[in-house]
């Protein structure tokens, strides 16, 4: 029987751990859950429990000691709790690992601590402040999905929040070793059910060994189902026994018996990548997999450090539907990650501010899309709240006549500098050039330049938005170009300051460095890069209709708001039909078309074939104008699927992602590839 996958959970605020701080056997207090009536750790030998029950218990210092894959070697775990075992697991693999090692870990939590309470709790291990801090910062919204997060340059931790179960049966990825924490199955009967040890046998890797504190019977048998061997092994302090094993064959994955299609393809780390495009994708998709140790060469004809000051501005923003779906969700993991990102890789803020994004609803339809929105999304306030007038008035620092959805931890990026910062990331050789066509080798891929050169690499990302068109492999994925104008304009001194982006038409951050950006125009498939004044006129009119008392402040300030006085910044976005990226493999789309055409006269009848793609080839495309939200968590997504470790995204939403999904809806509606 196929698994059937859980149903993504509603996307809301998850409910915090409530906690009292008791006193155990020392002085000090220790964390402890009253949901629950159980302790995290104990005070006085909770390191020592963990170091004895989940380190030794997985053989972690031999096996990380010998670790020489080209892959990280994965913990899976139930039950984050306050990342003690996490932290552990970290310090073991620092002391133990080769230097060329990498770790990921990946781990769940329903009801997630606050920040707060997780910095109290790690202050009881003073010699894991570092880590702890790392993680502090970086702590996530609770939010129900994957948040990831870099500990340093060589250990990733993947947080799924939400019920352990559910979450494990969307992951996309294979542990090695599982930590199986939680508190005490008399305790907490609802996380240690059947479905838990078939979802983690299920995400195992062969051999994958597991390690826990209980012994209950429950426990054992739901092991034993699941495929799992057991042993009682001595356990800690007074506990005399726990349990230790391992899963020989995990069952296959069939999760993709009804769309086939989307079986990944198997992943071989690559050496050398090329990546085509440096815009923020490709930008991204280069730094991420340098991070990984992979020698990038990234190619674009211009180089967007030599472009001077140009003070452009990009919004980082998202438009969620009013009903959840998947496109919602992939951007708002995307908005989320891309925050952390933006923290670790820039702290000071030289090239984005945390300002804030209003989004204002300009008529009554759109206030009542918005009141839909947030009935249906109960998100926390921190991610995204509703705004009457007045308290968008005061956010904004400018009169506002409507209401508004705020995210507050939103904003904007410099996006030329991101780019050419990114670039800059050791690991990676920019290359200025026009690639004019890819080969495909029995060693890899070949990159023929308009200049003669060639450069050979192992595996090549097409991050090139429209122009991924050009080439041969990827013509039949559907990109529609869109021409968008910004218009920027000095401001004299004395002009009004925004507190947020705003958006209504179109956006509007805090002017930075004395230059005001607002825009931009949407001309779907226009791809002339020429300054229009009428685009200017245009994207002025936006401006007003949407802050009307800002502009006539800007005016009365002396600003000059007509269109001969405005210079642009254009540009071509892609977009897909549905305006999702396209983030994964390349199909081979000549041979889905072929492997699937029954689907055109049933589409119940699914072949068995799982999808043939072009071998070490990927897109990273069709990020529209939202690309600071989607792109680096893309890139992320691609770099990992390239090196074999655990997916940032469950199954669902990195099937939404995948490049072929138009060419077999386009196959079940019966339309001919000339019309896509
Ligand atoms: N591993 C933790 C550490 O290192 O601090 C200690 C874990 S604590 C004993 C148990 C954790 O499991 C709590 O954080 C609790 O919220 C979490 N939990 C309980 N039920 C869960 C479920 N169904 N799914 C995921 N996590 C759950």
């Amino acid at each position: 029987m196929p698994r059937t996958p859980a149903a993504l959970p509603p996307l809301a605020a998850l409910e915090p751990a409530r906690l009292d701080w008791c006193c155990d056997d020392t002085s000090e207090s220790a964390p402890r859950s009253t949901q629950f009536d159980d302790v995290y750790f104990s005070r006085h030998d909770g390191r020592a429990e963990t170091e004895h029950v989940f380190i030794q218990g997985n053989d972690l210092p031999r096996r990380l000691a010998a670790w020489d894959e080209a892959r990280p070697f994965v913990i899976g775990e139930t039950g984050f709790g306050t990342g003690l075992n996490m932290l552990c697991a970290w310090a073991c693999f620092d002391t133990h690992a080769p230097p060329q090692a990498r770790l990921h870990l990946v781990s769940t939590e329903r009801f997630p601590l606050h920040r707060d309470d997780l910095s109290r709790a790690l202050a009881a291990w003073p010699d894991l402040a570092s880590r702890a801090e790392r993680l502090v910062r970086q702590w996530p919204e609770p939010v129900a999905g994957v948040h990831r997060l870099w500990l340093d340059e060589r250990v990733t931790l993947d947080l799924h929040f939400g019920d352990a179960a559910e979450r494990l049966a969307l992951l996309e990825g294979r542990v090695d070793a599982w930590f199986l924490d939680g508190f005490a199955p008399a305790k907490n009967p609802e996380m240690w059910r059947a479905e838990l040890f078939e979802a983690m046998a299920a995400v195992s890797r062969p051999g994958a060994t597991f390690a826990t504190f209980t012994c209950a019977g429950v426990v054992k048998r739901g092991l034993a189902a699941a495929g799992f061997t057991w042993h009682k092994v001595p356990g800690y302090g007074r506990k005399r026994e726990m349990l230790s094993g391992e899963i020989g064959s995990p069952p296959a994955d069939e999760r993709r018996a009804q769309t086939p299609w989307f079986t990944p393809p198997p992943a071989r780390p690559p050496r050398r990548v090329a990546v085509i495009g440096a815009g923020i994708a490709g930008a991204s998709t280069a730094a991420a997999l340098a991070r990984r140790g992979i020698e990038v060469t990234l190619i674009d004809r211009f180089d967007r450090a030599e472009l001077g000051n140009v003070h452009l501005q990009g919004a980082l923003y998202v438009k969620l539907a009013v009903e959840t779906n998947l496109q919602s969700r992939a951007y708002l993991s995307g908005l989320l990650y891309t925050r952390r990102w933006l923290d670790q890789l820039d702290p000071d803020q030289a090239l984005w501010r945390p300002s804030g994004v209003l989004q204002l609803a300009m008529n009554e339809k759109e206030q009542a899309r918005q009141a839909r929105f947030l009935a249906n999304h109960p998100l926390p306030e921190s991610v995204v709240r509703g705004l009457d007038a007045e308290a968008a008035s005061a956010a904004a620092g400018i009169r506002i006549e409507t209401p508004a959805l705020d995210y507050p931890d939103a904003g904007w990026v410099k996006p030329l500098e991101l780019c050419a910062r990114l670039a800059a990331t050791p690991g990676i050789t920019l290359r200025l050039g026009e690639v004019a066509a890819l080969q495909s080798g029995a060693t890899g891929w070949t990159l023929a330049l308009a200049d003669g050169e060639r450069i050979e690499a192992d595996q090549v990302v097409v991050a090139a938005a429209g122009e991924a068109a050009r080439f041969s492999q990827l013509s039949a994925l559907p990109l529609q170009p869109v021409r968008g104008q910004v218009s920027q304009l000095a401001l004299p001194e004395g002009a009004p300051a925004l507190g947020r982006v705003v958006c209504a038409g179109g956006y509007v951050p805090p002017a930075a460095d004395g230059v005001l950006n607002f825009g931009a125009t949407f001309a779907p498939g226009d791809t002339d890069m020429t300054e229009r004044e009428g685009d200017h006129a245009a994207n002025l009119a936006e401006l007003e209709r949407g802050l009307p008392h800002f502009v006539a402040a800007l005016r009365e300030a002396g600003a000059e708001l007509m269109p001969e006085r405005l210079t642009a910044r254009t540009g071509v976005r892609a977009a897909s039909p549905d305006k999702s990226p396209y983030a994964g493999p390349v199909p081979d789309t000549q041979a889905w078309r072929e492997a699937y055409a029954v689907l055109a006269k049933d589409a119940s009848r699914v072949p068995d074939v799982p999808g043939e793609h072009h071998s070490g080839l990927w897109i990273s495309a069709a990020h529209g104008s939202r690309g600071l939200a989607s792109a680096p968590l893309c890139a992320e997504l691609i770099a990992s699927r390239m090196c074999d470790e655990p997916l940032p995204l469950e199954w669902p939403l990195v099937d939404h992602l995948h490049p072929g999904r138009r060419v077999i809806r386009d196959l079940i509606q019966g339309k001919s590839p000339a019309l896509l």
